[in-house]
Parts: structure tokens; C-alpha cells; sequence
């Protein structure tokens, strides 16, 4: 197996070199080298899967600490087996060689995690001149609810959220935060104006197609990058509490110009990526709520809601104008409460009383204006403040 992996690390080192350092996958890899394997090994063919993964995993690695790409040396002996290729029986592991031929290795079974791992799925074993190694993926079953919900409201250049916790069987509102990520736009129009010049000024054809991969490539980088900065300080800040969710599968059909947002942005702005990287960060479960109407009826009265302008909820019935981003995520946490069994009714709780001037229209302003949004030409209503402050 060591000369299989020298082999195959020339042959990922020969690609990566003509392909402008872009290290081969694994599959790729195998493509390459199974006519050269097969032949050659008596072994099962799924042999050949961590033959290539490992070669892989040592160019990235070696990558990454030298800054170049190069060649290493394989000193090891060592084999690692996938699961398909190996079963445990009693306390035995039954190796597959080839098909119907196999060998078995005892278990150690007085290693004091023995009996708590074994409970896993077994996912590799590694055999090297020495040791046995065998590896289990250990399921922990579903996360605990945290004893918070906190609800986001994902948007082209904020997010907004709520904070609240239940309290002697009351739901009561902690937060109201507005997080800008201007940054992340920011990208996405570096690389969309950078990706519009490529397409004019160069002529040729197989030239462009590769210059705009790799743009493509950088982009999708830094935005993960941006992404991963943001979800973890945004879990670490809210170690306590449940992540509360719009499900963004496929695009709303309510009509509403709330989606007709998301549709502009949906391709622009990887929502999604962001839901998942917070969602196996927290140590808490995450939850997903029904998107459809979050924007046209007021969460904290029932009340229809209208949109004079693009940033602002008008609700006649409560007589406020709202953030519309801010309220989204009121209304996301409502439904992430009654998911929870908690129906929260806003309007007449104490804590609703005190944050309310967080949510209303004039405090959310600067971003809708920050955001290059353009507004339509009705103005904050005027009359809510009168109505609040008598
Ligand atoms: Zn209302």
C-alpha cells in the first residue's frame, strides 16, 4: 500500500501541477489510477478508496504547511480500510481482502472506552506496523432545546434578531439585535463587477472559462470564510439558546415582495450556508419554521400589514410602523415559541411593552438607508409617535 500511495501522489502531483496547483479530488484521483491498481493489487477494489483519499488528504496537508506543493515521502507503512470492507463480530473484525477471502484481528476490548464507543458506527480502521486502530462515529442523538430562543431574520446586509426565554411558563423578550453584514454584499459585488470585466476583456474562450472558475472559486472562499467568523462568534454569543430559522426551501409563493427580495438575493447571498454552519455549531438544537406570510401579517397583533416602504411594516390595526426586519424576526421567534409549545401573545406582554420602540421603523432607518435600498416616497408615519408617547 505504500507504493500504491506513492504512485497515486505523483500521478495527484503531476495533475495539480499542470492545473495551476488545483489539487485533484479524490475521485478525480481514482479515475486516474484504477487502471493502474486493479491489475496490480489482489485486494477487493474498494481498496483503492483510501489509497486516494490518503494521498490527497498528505498533498493538502504538506500544502498547507510549506506554502508549496511538493512530493512527500511515505515513511509509514500503513493501510486504512473503509467501512464497507470490514465488519465486527464479537469482538473480532472480519477484513474483507477480496470478495468471499478475509481476515480477522482480535478486538482489545479492555480499553476503558471500548464499550462506550463500540455502541457507534465503526468508520475506518487503520493498520500500521504497530497498531490497530479502529474509529467509530459516535451518534449523540438529537441536541437539547435551549432554555432560549433566539430568532433570525436573514437579510441582503443585516440580520436581525430576537432573544427571548420562557419564565414561569411566560415568554419573555430579552434582545433585539441588528447585525451588519455588509461585508459578505460586499464580496459578492467585488467578484460580480471583477467577473463582468473578465467576460469583456478576455477574447478567448478557454482562457475565460478558466480565469472566471477560479474567480468563482476565490469568491466562494472568502464568503465561507466571512460566513464561518459570523455563525461562530454568533454561537459562542448565545451559548444558551435554540437557533430559530426561516426554512429556505424552494422560493415562497405568497406573492408577497418579501419574496420577491429573497428572489433577487437568493442566488447572491448563501442563506442557507449560514443556517447550517450555526446549526451544527450550537450545542443546541436548531429550529426551522414556516417561512410563508412572516411579512404580511403583524405578529404582535394579528393585524394585516402593509408596506409603504421598502424597509417599514405599516400595522393600522396596532396604528406603528415597524422595521420590517426587526418585526420579521418577532414573528420568526412567535413561530419558533409555538413550535416549542410556548404561543407567545405579544401584544399583551410587559416585556413586549419595553422593547417595542426597538422594532419600530425609525430605529431601522440608517441600515435601510446604509443598505442601498431605495425607498419609495411615503414617509414614516407620523402619527405613531404621537400615539406611543401620550
Ligand atoms: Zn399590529
Amino acid at each position: 500500500m505504500r507504493d500504491a500511495i506513492g504512485y497515486a501522489l505523483q500521478v495527484a502531483y503531476r495533475d495539480a501541477v499542470r492545473d495551476d496547483g488545483k489539487i485533484p479530488s479524490p475521485i478525480q484521483l481514482r479515475r486516474e489510477i484504477r487502471e493502474w491498481f486493479y491489475p496490480r493489487y489482489d485486494y477487493a477494489r474498494h481498496h483503492i478508496n483510501p489509497v486516494c483519499r490518503a494521498s490527497i488528504a498528505m498533498l493538502r496537508s504538506y500544502r498547507k504547511n510549506d506554502g508549496e506543493l511538493r512530493i512527500p515521502q511515505v515513511k509509514k507503512l500503513a493501510v486504512r480500510i473503509d467501512a464497507e470492507l470490514f465488519k465486527i463480530f464479537d469482538n473480532k473484525i472480519r477484513v474483507t481482502l477480496q470478495p468471499n477471502h478475509y481476515v480477522w484481528i482480535q478486538i482489545n476490548t479492555a480499553n476503558k472506552r471500548y464499550e462506550e464507543y463500540s455502541r457507534g458506527k465503526p468508520s475506518e480502521l487503520l493498520i500500521t506496523d504497530g497498531k490497530v486502530c479502529l474509529t467509530f462515529i459516535i451518534s449523540d442523538g438529537k441536541k437539547p432545546l435551549g432554555s432560549k430562543l433566539i430568532a433570525s431574520d436573514l437579510n441582503f446586509s443585516t440580520i436581525d434578531s430576537t432573544k427571548a426565554r420562557v419564565e414561569n411558563g411566560t415568554v419573555k423578550l430579552e434582545s433585539i439585535n441588528t447585525e451588519p453584514i455588509k461585508k459578505i454584499a460586499q464580496i459578492q459585488n467585488d467578484f460580480s463587477r471583477r467577473r463582468r470585466m473578465l467576460q469583456m476583456r478576455i477574447r478567448n474562450p478557454d482562457k475565460r472559462i478558466k480565469k472566471l472558475r477560479k474567480t468563482r472559486g476565490r469568491q466562494r472562499n472568502r464568503i465561507r470564510d466571512a460566513l464561518h467568523k459570523l455563525s461562530t462568534r454568533m454561537v459562542r454569543e448565545n451559548q444558551s439558546a435554540s437557533f430559530v430559522f426561516e426554512k429556505l426551501t424552494g422560493i415562497r409563493s405568497d406573492g408577497s415582495s418579501r419574496s420577491k427580495k429573497l428572489r433577487t438575493y437568493l442566488n447572491r447571498w448563501p442563506y442557507r450556508l449560514y443556517q447550517s454552519m450555526v446549526e451544527y455549531k450550537s450545542p443546541n438544537q436548531t429550529l426551522y419554521v414556516n417561512p410563508g406570510g412572516t411579512s404580511s401579517r403583524c405578529p404582535v397583533c394579528g393585524g394585516r400589514l402593509e408596506h409603504p416602504a421598502w424597509a417599514m411594516n405599516r400595522c393600522e390595526t396596532c396604528g406603528a410602523d415597524y422595521g420590517r426586519n426587526r418585526l420579521s424576526s418577532l414573528a420568526i421567534l412567535c413561530r419558533g415559541m409555538r413550535l416549542c409549545g410556548q404561543p407567545f401573545a405579544v401584544s399583551a406582554d410587559a416585556s413586549w411593552r419595553l422593547m417595542r420602540d426597538e422594532y419600530l421603523y425609525a430605529h431601522s432607518l440608517p441600515e435601510a438607508v446604509g443598505a442601498g435600498w431605495t425607498e419609495t416616497a411615503n414617509a414614516p408615519n407620523l402619527n405613531m409617535y404621537a400615539k406611543i408617547h401620550v
